[in-house]
């Protein structure tokens, strides 16, 4: 039986009490605050190409007039900048060390976060992993099995470029027809063992061009501290070309290695895409067409669901929330057959 699951009636409602208090129902709230913290990374993204820029000056200058003499006017001028801002939430070196690195491993206030592909490279390449390195892990996978793809649609800066380009096709398609293309989902598992393969054979530096993520952080890390335009750009236009012509978010449901494995780690997270099966209604199949990941919450589906909450909004019963996961437990000793639903199609198997 489901941890969360009991027989005990007094327990059965005090649980369907704790359960109706942790649902969200509000998909607007949801989609407003995943575009939100979408751009919140990318701020952060860049306010940490600034960080290294300017731990780099400090590094190897410390002063406003050596870092005028070396790198220009501007360049001291931000030095200045950042001095003043750093300078008011403690020692600016030290706050610069305690914060920094790239999508690929990421400490804020002292706290590792590390990318679970890169995890996987590293340990494929060198056989060993530091310790810091593999503590970064913890939140990332501790989010997937909570929340199963959430970091798909609250964390990913590439995410964000999917969705505008998404709503873009949308309202093209008044006027021109657009294709849903499909492929086989274990494609992107494909790209993750080639990627691995390619890293192990050349270096870790080829996951800038296939990770969306990465090529993202890459590019304002290049624009912002190095004043230079970065190859990755190119990764960029190729997903988003693909994003464009062959579907609504189509890197990340048939080629980007994180989300499968982010999807996979999290298929039995604990909150999900909930549906109360009473309230649906038999012809309707919004929730299904609208989902970016090609999801279904009418057949019970929630693998590869990124709690993003667009079917919520579209849902014309608002039957749909997410919650903690359902549990569906037919005792063995029942034997008469599984009664027909009225509404909806059976669940689907995870
Ligand atoms: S599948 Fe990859 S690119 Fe798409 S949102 Fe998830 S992590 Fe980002
Ligand atoms: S089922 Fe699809 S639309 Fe609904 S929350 Fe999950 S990913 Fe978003
Ligand atoms: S869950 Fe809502 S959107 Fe989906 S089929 Fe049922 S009524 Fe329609």
């Amino acid at each position: 039986m489901h941890p969360y699951a009991s027989s005990d009636p007094g327990i059965l409602k005090q649980e369907h009490l704790v359960n109706a208090a942790l649902q969200i129902r509000s998909g607007r709230l949801l989609v407003f605050l995943s575009i939100l913290s979408r751009l919140t990374v990318v701020v952060l993204l860049c306010a940490l190409a600034l960080l290294t820029e300017y731990l780099n000056l400090k590094i190897a200058y410390n002063h406003p007039r050596l870092v005028e003499l070396s790198s220009g006017k501007a360049m001291r001028m931000f030095y200045e900048a950042a001095d003043t801002v750093f300078s008011k939430f403690g020692d600016p070196m030290q706050l610069a060390q305690t914060n920094g690195g790239m999508t690929w491993s990421i400490r804020l206030m002292g706290v590792p976060f590390t990318d679970p592909i890169a995890a996987l490279s590293v340990l494929a390449k060198d056989h060993r992993m530091k310790l810091g390195f593999a503590l970064g892990l913890t939140a990332p996978l501790a989010l997937a099995l909570l929340f199963g793809r959430a970091f798909c649609a609250y964390i990913c800066p590439a995410s964000l470029l999917f969705y505008f380009i998404s709503r873009i096709r949308r309202w093209l398609s008044r006027w021109f027809y657009f294709p849903e293309l499909s492929i086989h989902r274990g494609f992107s598992w494909g790209v993750l063992a080639g990627g691995i393969g390619v890293a192990v054979w050349t270096g870790h530096g080829i996951w800038t061009l296939i990770l969306p993520y990465f090529a993202v952080g890459q590019t304002v890390f290049h624009g912002i501290a190095m004043g230079t335009l970065s190859i990755a750009l190119g990764s960029i236009l190729l997903f988003a070309c693909l994003d464009f012509f062959f579907g609504r978010q189509f890197t990340c449901r048939y080629v980007c290695p994180t989300g499968r494995l982010l999807g996979f780690v999290g298929q039995k997270s604990l909150f999900s895409i909930r549906r109360n099966a009473q309230e649906c209604l038999t012809s309707c199949n919004s929730c299904a067409e609208v989902c970016p990941m090609k999801v279904s919450p009418k057949l019970d589906q929630s693998v590869d669901c990124s709690v993003c909450g667009e079917c919520l909004v579209i849902c014309p019963t608002q039957c749909l929330s997410i919650g903690i996961r359902k549990v569906v437990s037919i005792p063995s000793h029942v034997a008469s057959p599984i009664p027909e639903r009225i509404h909806g199609s059976p669940p689907q198997s995870l």
